[in-house]
């Protein structure tokens, strides 16, 4: 396989302000193209490291991507190193240099000498012309290795990298195996609980299929993998992997893709079903309602929402009890069901969700611990209410909860009969 290294330059990426996202990306699709990265660097602004590192970095893999150091302040560092290692003299790029002043024009900045500076390149290289913004990429050969230098601004890196360095990349290197991963995402099944159920996959493993179980806070993701010469070969390889997961999870598998959102999946379900949703929020402060307006084309199905914080609230705006409020409390069965249906027969949709609960750290008590969580739904008349006990990370509450109600959601309107966490509903 060819092998591929990583070099990040910036002092913040070292002392821990900026988290390191480029080089994560660029190991994934690395991989993807078929290399082995076998490994990965952060370094400072520093013009001795940046040299030493690049330099053997050319001499041991054939092919080399460095992201940052390229921004207007430290421009002359990275540059200065490869004019160097290339014996080589900067020059300036007329197309680069148009491209920057139209930028400041449209901005209504002034152009100054350090923007001019950015359109600099150094002779022997090939200018990735970049169109998100002003300095732009470099290709550079040499004894038949390739170096890649990139901006660290993540869109701009990966702008230039998907649409300028890929296509010199496969013609380059053309006999580079290939990968095919596929993403399989879950929500609302533990990871044990999931991995059980699928059983043993040790024949595909075997057999050089690679399998992972990526536990995140909104689900399960599961990855499968597999390598080929050419990706028709590679996916096949994932078939037969793929239609067990299906027959054995197929319930819990919400969707495919590395970024597919369950929001998004519910939205899709609610659309094609023509049907219309509304929230009720307390301990998730609005965040339900966020997500599912996250997703282009919601006001489709996505009526409105009601943060009812405080009890007054949960009285004037969505018709609770004020009994049951005294009587068993905000954090109860009853309040959620009333949340639902009220939110439901005050925006006039087919579905009303709700969340109430004791989100965290403070605010327990033996009865009801932090974490506890009523969720009430009313879909299309079916009334019921679910209590999951969670965690005491307040943020990670909201998240699980929002989660739950989706996932409620999309598993009653499929007709899937077990509910996330395996929780009972409670019938109003
Ligand atoms: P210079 O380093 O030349 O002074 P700069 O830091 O503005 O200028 P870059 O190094 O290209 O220019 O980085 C631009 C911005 O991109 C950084 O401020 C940082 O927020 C972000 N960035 C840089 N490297 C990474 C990285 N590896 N992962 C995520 N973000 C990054
Ligand atoms: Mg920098």
């Amino acid at each position: 396989m060819k092998k591929a290294q990583i070099i990040s330059i910036g002092n913040e990426l070292l002392i821990g302000d900026t988290i390191n996202t480029n080089a994560s990306w660029l190991g994934g699709l690395l991989t993807e193209q078929g290399f082995y990265v076998e490994q990965v660097f952060t370094i400072p602004d520093d013009y001795d490291i940046i040299y030493k590192k690049v330099k053997k970095s050319l001499q041991q893999s054939e092919l080399t991507v460095v992201t940052g150091g390229l921004g207007p302040t430290h421009d002359d560092i990275t540059k200065k190193v490869l004019v160097d290692l290339f014996d080589s003299k900067l020059i300036e790029n007329r197309e680069v240099l148009d491209f920057i002043k139209m930028i400041f024009e449209r901005r209504g900045f002034t152009f100054s000498r350090v923007n001019a500076a950015q359109a600099q390149v150094p002779e022997n290289c090939e200018v990735l012309f970049n169109n998100k913004g002003t300095a732009p990429g470099m290709w550079f050969e040499k004894n038949g290795n390739s170096l890649i230098v990139l901006p660290g601004v993540p869109n701009e890196m990966k702008f230039l990298m998907e649409k300028r360095a890929l296509p010199k990349i496969h013609e380059l290197f053309p006999d580079r195996e290939v990968w095919a991963t596929r993403y399989f995402k879950t929500a609302g099944v533990p990871e044990s609980t999931l991995s059980e159920q699928i059983g043993d996959l040790d024949e595909f493993v075997n057999n050089g299929v690679g399998v992972a179980y990526l536990p995140g806070p909104a689900g399960v993701t599961i990855r499968i993998s597999a390598n080929a010469d050419t990706l028709q070969l590679a996916e096949g390889k994932l078939t037969k992997l793929k239609d067990l997961l299906y027959e054995k999870a197929g319930d819990v598998i919400f969707g495919e893709g590395k970024n597919l959102k369950l929001e998004e999946v519910a939205g899709k379900i609610l659309t094609d079903n023509e049907l219309t949703i509304a929230t009720a929020e307390s301990c998730t402060g609005g965040l339900l309602s966020s997500k599912i307006t996250d997703i282009p084309g919601s006001s489709a199905y996505m009526k409105g929402g009601v943060v009812a914080y405080g009890n007054e609230v949960k009285i004037s705006a969505l018709n609770v009890l004020e009994n049951d409020l005294n009587k068993g409390g905000a954090v109860s069965k009853n309040v959620a069901l009333q949340m639902a249906k009220g939110v439901a027969e005050k925006m006039k949709t087919d579905i009303g969700v709700s969340a109430t609960g004791i989100a965290g750290p403070g605010g327990g008590t033996d009865e009801k611990p932090v974490g506890t969580v009523w969720m009430g739904f009313w879909i299309k008349g079916d009334h019921f209410a679910l209590k999951a006990v969670l965690s005491n990370d307040r943020l990670l509450n909201k998240e699980r909860t929002v989660m739950i109600i989706l996932e409620t959601v999309r598993r009653r309107l499929q007709g899937v009969n077990e509910l996330p966490y395996q929780l009972k509903p409670h019938s109003a």
